[in-house]
Parts: structure tokens; C-alpha cells; sequence
């Protein structure tokens, strides 16, 4: 056995969320507990996320068109147009810009 056996590189590091494998530099650590890392897709699904909690306690004419946006695109998802040809790759290129 040779020494370069004893240092072979560790698994890819992974999204705490998705639990997919990422290079570290696709990840995000959390600033209190850096153990914990998000990959970008992730990311944003947990800002929406926190976006809709927030926008439900405290209710604005932006809160409620964010939550018409979601309703229309909770509707794509669950339609599966987002996967369907050249009409998923507009509703993802339309969602990048939605907050
Ligand atoms: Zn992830």
C-alpha cells in the first residue's frame, strides 16, 4: 500500500437539503453551523420559502402578487409544463426573473 493510498480525497461534499453531491465551491455554508451547506437551487427553493412565511405574517399589495406568481407557478409544476420541450426552457428562463 502506498502512502498516496492514505490521503485519497473524501466524497464530495453534499447539499444538506436535496442531499445531491456538489464541489465545495457550488455550496453555501451557514454561518453558525458551517457543517451545514445548500447548493444554489436549494438556496433560492429556501428563500421562496421564507419569502412566502414572512409575506403571510405580515401581508402587502408586493406580498399578495408575490403569492399570485406562486399560485401560477405551483400550477406549471404541478402540470409538468416545466419539463415539457421548448416551453420549459421559457418558464424556467421567466421564473430566474420572478421573485
Ligand atoms: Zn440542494
Amino acid at each position: 500500500m502506498s502512502a498516496q493510498a492514505h490521503h485519497e480525497p473524501t466524497a464530495a461534499p453534499t447539499c444538506w437539503c436535496c442531499g445531491k453531491a456538489f464541489p465545495e465551491h457550488e455550496l453555501t455554508r451557514l454561518g453558525a453551523h458551517p457543517e451545514v451547506g445548500v447548493c444554489l437551487g436549494c438556496a433560492i427553493y429556501l428563500k421562496r420559502r421564507a419569502t412566502v412565511q414572512r409575506d403571510e405574517h405580515h401581508p402587502t399589495p408586493a406580498s399578495r402578487l408575490r403569492g399570485g406568481i406562486d399560485t401560477a407557478r405551483n400550477a406549471v409544476i404541478r402540470r409538468g409544463w416545466h419539463e415539457r420541450g421548448p416551453l420549459a426552457a421559457l418558464l424556467r428562463r421567466i421564473d430566474r426573473f420572478l421573485p
